[in-house]
């Protein structure tokens, strides 16, 4: 007997509610903790059309400010991850996977110094993929750069090859991950733009929500009427590492 158009609609309505906020245990010690957002996936290919950028204002990223950091932990999951015990703090903090960092840049003519978000640029040419040996590290035709956490053998030639530092190893099992996020011990990982948010329709970043500031704009490259695409014409900016010329996605103003 087929479902009726009510009884579908009333397990679609089910598996929603419960696809919010949930956790699982899947395993002895692994939990899966599934998206806490209504998600309404995208049904077209992703395709060359967009390209995702960012613009990054260091005039308006405030010294000693870590919001962006902490939402990005927050939003993959990467807080689940407690310092093992016995560790030193300050080894840890240094290895831990991260995904965005704040660096602080000082001029040493002028002294001046500049705090700034540092994640994976999303290089339009990127050395990452170029390195990889199994083609776990890819640029996606939107311009994200991913890594396929399946056949990624750890091997960190990637790691070496990015100029910015951007990509974090998983030295030890992973026992508590969000099911957008499934990491794994023996993988490398970097910021995606939060791709599970853009596949499943939404526009902006976690790091860029969290930004008080309003540092950070987020939007599609090629739109010339999105908000990056404006902020870019308006204001003078640079791709850090200019001259390795691997037109990045990520661009800052007053650096
Ligand atoms: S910043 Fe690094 S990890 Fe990101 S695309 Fe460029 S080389 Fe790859
Ligand atoms: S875009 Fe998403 S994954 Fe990348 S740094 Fe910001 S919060 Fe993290």
């Amino acid at each position: 007997m087929s479902m009726s158009k009510i009884e579908q609609q009333g397990r679609r309505e089910f598996l929603k509610k419960a696809a919010i906020g949930s956790a699982v245990t899947i395993a002895p010690g692994v939990m899966l903790h599934s998206l806490s957002a209504e998600a309404a996936p995208r049904t077209e290919p992703v395709t060359g059309k967009v390209r995702w950028g960012m613009l990054v204002d260091a005039n308006k990223c405030a010294d000693g400010c870590n919001d962006c950091v902490a939402a990005c932990d927050k939003e993959n999951g990467l807080d689940l991850v407690d310092m093992p015990e016995g560790a030193d703090e300050s080894q840890w903090e240094r290895q831990r996977p991260r995904w965005i960092r704040q660096i602080t840049l000082k001029d040493n003519l002028t002294g001046r110094l500049t705090h700034l978000p540092m994640m994976c640029q999303h290089c339009e040419e990127p050395p990452c993929a170029d390195v990889c040996p199994t083609g776990a590290s890819f640029r996606r035709a939107d311009g994200i750069v991913m890594v396929d956490r399946h056949i990624c053998i750890g091997c960190r030639y990637c790691m070496m090859a990015c100029p910015y530092k951007a990509r974090s190893f998983i030295h030890a099992e992973v026992a508590e991950k969000l099911t957008h996020t499934p990491r794994g011990k023996g993988c490398v990982e970097s910021c995606n733009f939060c791709v599970h948010r853009l596949d499943n329709g939404q526009t902006t970043t976690a790091c860029q929500d969290a930004c008080k500031h309003q540092a950070i704009v987020f939007g599609d490259l090629n739109d010339p009427q999105s908000a990056v695409s404006q902020a870019l014409k308006k204001y003078p900016s640079v791709a850090i590492r200019d001259d390795l010329k691997l037109n990045p996605g990520v661009r800052y103003s007053n650096i």
